[in-house]
């Protein structure tokens, strides 16, 4: 079985290859599909995101793929950054300056009020048109400086109280246990083990 993650970021793509890596499935994505124009994510929730991305892979290779829409839900923001992280500062993949806009939003915010979350929804689409969904969330703070080297995005402005660190102060296999996307892989592996008996 031949698998496409429809993500462009290199972040979330080695994320996913670890997670996905006990599986018999031959991982492939958009960098192995070049004619395959960028989908503008232009929905309003995580969800309608997901799918559109899963859908329209899916009708341009034919096989099974697995798409996902993350961000990070501030409260103190009224739920922004949301489905406009990735270009919260304006450009596509600005990652310090979406990190420097959000530490001047919560300049005044005070430490009480700084919780948040990152939000991840997967979609998983099959050849036949068979559709599943799965969403994990990961709580948060969001701190008042930069910490950590790991990871990518908003990890190190991610504070984890359990943990005592940022995102970005975690190894990968670490960040994956508890981060939003692990979260949601963990319950589309469990599918995929299933379609993996049937085949
Ligand atoms: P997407 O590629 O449209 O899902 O946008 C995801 C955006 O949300 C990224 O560009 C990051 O800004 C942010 N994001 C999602 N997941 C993470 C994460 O695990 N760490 C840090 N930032 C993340």
């Amino acid at each position: 079985m031949e698998l496409v993650l429809a993500t462009g970021n290199e972040g979330k793509k080695v994320e996913l290859i670890r997670l996905l890596s006990g599986l018999d499935i031959t991982i492939t994505s958009l960098s192995d599909y070049p004619e395959i124009p960028e989908i503008v994510e232009d929905g309003d929730t995580f969800e309608l995101n997901a799918f559109k991305k899963a859908r329209e892979v899916l009708k341009a290779t034919g096989k099974w793929v697995l798409a996902d829409d993350s961000g990070l839900v501030v409260d103190a923001l009224g739920g922004a950054p949301g489905v406009r992280s990735a270009r919260y500062a304006g450009n596509q993949g600005d990652y310090k300056g979406n990190n420097e806009k959000l530490l001047r939003e919560m300049k005044d915010i005070s430490d009480e009020k700084r919780q948040a979350r990152f939000v991840c929804f997967m979609a998983l689409v099959a050849p036949d048109g068979r559709e599943w969904k799965a969403k994990g969330c990961c709580e948060g703070q969001i701190a008042r400086d930069y910490a950590g080297n790991e990871g990518f995005g908003f990890d190190p402005l991610f504070f984890i109280p359990e943990k005592g660190k940022t995102m970005a102060e975690l190894e990968m296999d670490e960040k994956n246990e508890i981060s939003h996307r692990g979260r949601a892989l963990q319950k589309i592996t469990k599918i995929l083990v299933e379609l993996c008996r049937e085949n």
